[in-house]
């Protein structure tokens, strides 16, 4: 889904999030996970691949135990410069309610199909995306994984590392890792 869907779903007369396309100009491509408080809670995973955020909304939103597969239904391309937006969506236009920069940061590519290292695009093409996130909540390897004959939908899996662990619930590392603040307060 491209940056097309992105434009036509929304009028930028009333909501605040960013219009343009921009690189980020960073040299490591950046991740971004926003918690979006609309009509049903959840985590939008954006990943830099070619100059846009692949975009997946997570219900459950990420787990750093390993034997969570938490589902990953992907969305609409959107703007690199919407990694940094935080802040209300006017309820009755599309994606209404409040979001958060939950957790941003850069991710290394780790896909290989067989024992050959790929590019991101290829690797999203394939189905089967592995990096490694260098955030502040979410760190080291994960895996996205399309499922056969389910559309949209994807597996967001945590690989077993130093960083994975059985009995954290990351997600009640609740602020906002750009402003500090509650979803309440953004709100
Ligand atoms: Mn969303």
């Amino acid at each position: 889904m491209t940056l097309e869907e992105y434009r036509e779903k929304r009028n930028f007369k009333k909501t605040g999030e960013p219009k343009d396309k921009k690189r980020s100009g960073n040299k490591r491509p950046i991740f971004v996970v926003q918690k979006h408080d609309a009509s049903q809670l959840h985590y939008d995973l954006r990943l830099e691949i070619d100059g846009v955020l692949k975009s997946w909304a997570v219900p459950k939103g990420p787990s750093i135990n390993p034997n969570d597969k938490r589902l990953a239904t992907e969305t609409e391309d959107h703007p690199l410069k919407y990694a940094n937006f935080e802040g209300k969506i006017p309820k009755e236009e599309y994606g209404g309610g409040t979001v958060m920069v939950w957790d941003k940061g850069t991710y290394k590519n780790l896909s290989v199909h067989g024992d050959k290292e790929i590019s991101m695009q290829e690797a999203y093409k394939n189905g089967h995306i592995s990096f490694e996130l260098h955030g502040k909540k979410l760190r080291g390897h994960w895996t996205l994984a399309h499922m056969k004959n389910r559309g949209d939908d994807w597996l967001l899996i945590k690989k077993e590392d130093k960083h994975s662990d059985g009995r954290v619930n990351i997600l009640k590392e609740d602020k906002s890792v750009k402003s500090g603040k509650s979803i309440e307060e953004i709100g």
